[in-house]
């Protein structure tokens, strides 16, 4: 390889949700060139925020918080929680209104807390928006492959446009999606098309009124849904109207993959009113979202995945640790640590 420093190198990072954010931003302050691609209109990934057109209304559909276990991660919760990026939620000192539960057959039962919970604030996606501002994004781009030249590689969109060469790339999306991407690479997209990620519909609803005073949150127990949020309780939020997310079990989002939104939501509110034992009403808004790479079935125990020996290609995201936004952030982490190791 050409002799090279931090600064010549050119890191391009396909994802702009928190893993390859995470990247990105310690390759930039370490000054290395990245530039991030994204298919989307805007940053975060699954760490998404459905916004209502009155101001401040929202609803998080694919993270709902997040926890931290891992020290480095827990320093950049609490640098976050210093700056108001981050708080608790609950915020346990709060009270009985405040409480995540466990819901079944109308039946609530506490879920005592065993870690704090945090969310962003004022939606979701405000942690990757913060570690995107000062890279460079180029968003509603899709990279439909990487083929290599020479030593470099040249990222193509969907559209066929050829968007440069790269010394390296971290392509920090779900796995089946970049085993795809990565077809001029069969040994790496080969192992990457072993690992299964499970669907997800979300649906939201905001209802003019209160629909509880008992939890914030609820586990959902013999039932078609698996959780339950009251958005609007979250910090920074409007705490009215209602803003309630339900997501379904894996296998029921499976089994009704094909399913209209309409459907989708009907079942889901019908079996929510069933399971919570609070009286059916209509909502003011109602809708629904599907994850079709929503939360990995098991966890690779790797952080990364790599190209061979040379490195120049890694993948990373949730999937390697765990299906959850530390996991997604630290193996963001060990990315762009492969990359600073090579330089
Ligand atoms: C319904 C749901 C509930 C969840 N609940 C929780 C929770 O409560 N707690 C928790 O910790 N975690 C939760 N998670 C998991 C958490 O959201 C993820 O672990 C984390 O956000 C994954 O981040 P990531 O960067 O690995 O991937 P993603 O967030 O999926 O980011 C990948 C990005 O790549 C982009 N992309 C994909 N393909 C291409 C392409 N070809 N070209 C350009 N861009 C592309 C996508 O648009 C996306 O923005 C939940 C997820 C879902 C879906």
């Amino acid at each position: 390889m050409r002799s090279s420093t931090k600064q010549s190198i050119n890191v391009a990072i396909i994802g702009a949700g928190i893993s390859g954010l995470a990247s990105g931003k310690l390759l930039h302050d370490q000054g290395v060139g990245v530039t991030v691609f994204e298919k989307s209109r805007g940053v975060g990934g699954r760490m998404a925020t459905r916004r209502l057109n009155e101001e401040n209304s929202t609803f998080d559909h694919g993270a709902q918080y997040f926890t931290a276990r891992d020290p480095r991660f827990i320093n950049y919760v609490n640098n976050w929680r210093e700056q108001g990026l981050v708080a608790r939620w609950p915020a346990i000192e709060l009270g009985k209104d405040q409480r995540i539960v466990v819901l079944r057959n109308g039946q609530l039962q506490i879920k005592p807390a065993t870690e704090d919970r945090f969310v962003a604030i004022p939606a979701m996606n405000q942690i990757c928006k913060r570690l995107s501002q000062e890279l460079t994004i180029k968003k509603q781009v899709r990279i439909k492959s990487i083929i290599p030249i020479d030593e470099r590689y040249s990222l193509i969109a969907d559209n066929g446009d050829s968007l440069g060469t790269f010394d390296k790339v971290i392509v920090s999306i779900p796995a089946a999606q970049a085993s795809a991407l990565l077809e001029s690479f069969p040994s790496l997209s080969e192992s990457l098309s072993h690992i299964v990620m499970k669907p997800c519909w979300a649906t939201m609803a905001a209802f003019s009124d209160s629909l509880t005073d008992e939890w914030v949150g609820a586990f959902m127990e013999d039932s078609l849904l698996s959780w339950a949020a009251r958005n609007n309780t979250k910090p920074g939020r409007n705490s009215s109207p209602e803003h309630l997310v339900l997501h379904a079990t894996p296998d029921w989002s499976d089994q009704n993959w094909e399913a209209s939104p309409e459907e989708v939501t009907k079942k889901m509110l019908a079996d929510f009113w069933k399971v919570s034992g609070i009286e059916p009403r209509k909502p003011s808004y109602c809708t629904a979202h599907r994850w079709r790479y929503a939360i990995p079935a098991e966890s690779s125990k790797a952080a990364t995945y790599t190209l061979d020996k040379s490195k120049n290609i890694i993948c990373c995201g949730d999937w390697t640790l765990g299906g959850r936004v530390e996991a997604a952030f630290l193996s963001g982490l060990s990315a762009a640590e492969l990359v600073l190791e090579a330089i």
